[in-house]
């Protein structure tokens, strides 16, 4: 009997806030390989905000996802199947396999990873491209000195959660801002952050003055809209901010900035960033993100949903902040 791999299309480009029309699930017959290629079968997808840009063809960092393609996206899996060389049958690997059960690699970008030292999923999220997303824009962007203060904001997330405990064990005084008291619970009693502000309940700017009695040294920026702005307003001068991303308009709301003059008043540094265009950095980042959890330095939290066609519901609550922690699909 032919073996089947089912698999998720880009259906439709989304108009505002994603829905299950824009996907199609399929299944196809396994293709066969050709020489220098491998079959990885996925054990777990990664789902990641940057996923809404790239489903839009509006003018980006990156090329639009092709209509009709299979959903792009990081995953780990397992290699059943090798004619590659440097891949053979067990070995636990990471790389942009897509939303499918089974993928072919030539081993472009493709990582080996060791479930000996941290757990599969955790290459997904904290020891993977969000930590060293993390990694990068704290360290490189806003190179903090121990005793200065740094807000985070998606601070429960996958990204935010690792930045607020990298500022801490580089001495400065960590505080997040995340959505609901059970979040801002989570990062302050687990993650160890000096404090969290819930910006939804209803007092941001003064909840974030209290929380950050000497200003605010280094801002890492995940959201956009109302909680940059109230953060901006906290600024020390030549305070440094690194925009990572601004999830609050991705679905195509407006993120409008209040006041941006106290970029010039406060002699701000303000620096966008793309971790993937800074592949120099990842094997250092990686290692010591690695190490830190292997040391239980740095926590982590995942949001583990199970089955491929749950794949498109897991990105839409992402998008409307219902994950806690790394949103996670298990596949197999
Ligand atoms: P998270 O695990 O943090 O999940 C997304 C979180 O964003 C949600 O849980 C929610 O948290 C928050 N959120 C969602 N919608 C809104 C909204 N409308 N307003 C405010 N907050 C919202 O995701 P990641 O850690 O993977 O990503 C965090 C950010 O980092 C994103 O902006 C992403 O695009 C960016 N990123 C950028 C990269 C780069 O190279 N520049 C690489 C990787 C990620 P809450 O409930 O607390 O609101």
């Amino acid at each position: 009997m032919t073996q089947m791999n089912r698999r998720i299309l880009l259906a439709s480009r989304p108009q505002g806030p994603i829905s299950s029309d824009n996907f199609k699930l399929e299944a196809a017959p396994l293709a066969p390989l050709a020489e220098g290629q491998f079959r990885v079968r996925n054990l777990y997808l990664s789902i990641d905000p940057y996923m809404r840009g790239r489903m839009s063809d509006a003018k980006s960092y990156a090329q639009p996802q092709a209509l009709g393609e299979v959903m792009l996206g990081g995953a780990v899996g397992e290699v059943v199947e090798s004619k590659h060389r440097g891949f053979a049958a067990g070995d636990k690997v990471t790389g942009m396999f897509g939303w499918q059960e089974y993928a072919i690699s030539d081993g472009a970008g493709v990582r080996k990873v060791d479930d000996s030292i941290v757990p599969l999923t955790a290459y997904l999220g904290v020891a993977g491209m969000p930590g060293v997303t993390a990694w990068y824009g704290l360290n490189k962007i806003i190179a903090p000195r121990a005793g200065q203060t740094v807000v985070v904001s998606a601070a429960s997330g996958a990204v935010g959660s690792v930045v607020g405990q990298l500022a801490k064990l580089a001495g400065c005084r960590a505080v997040g801002i995340a959505g609901g008291e059970r979040k801002c619970r989570y990062v302050v009693d687990e993650l160890g952050f000096d404090g969290c502000v819930d910006y939804k309940g209803g007092n941001l700017y003064r909840d974030l003055k209290a929380a950050t009695p000497d200003g605010v040294d280094g801002y890492f920026e995940n959201v956009g809209g109302e909680v940059l702005d109230a953060t901006l307003a906290r600024m020390n001068p030549f305070g440094r901010i690194a925009v990572c991303g601004m999830i609050a308009g991705y679905d195509g709301q407006p993120v409008p900035m209040k006041q941006p003059s106290i970029i010039l008043t406060m002699r701000l540094l303000v620096q966008g960033f793309i971790v993937t265009e800074h592949l120099d950095v990842w094997p250092e980042a990686l290692s010591t993100l690695a190490t830190l959890v292997a040391q239980k330095k740095l926590h982590y939290r995942e949001s583990i949903v199970e089955g491929l066609e749950q794949a498109p519901e897991a990105l839409m609550g992402l998008l409307q902040g219902k994950n806690f922690g790394k949103q996670i699909v298990k596949i197999a």
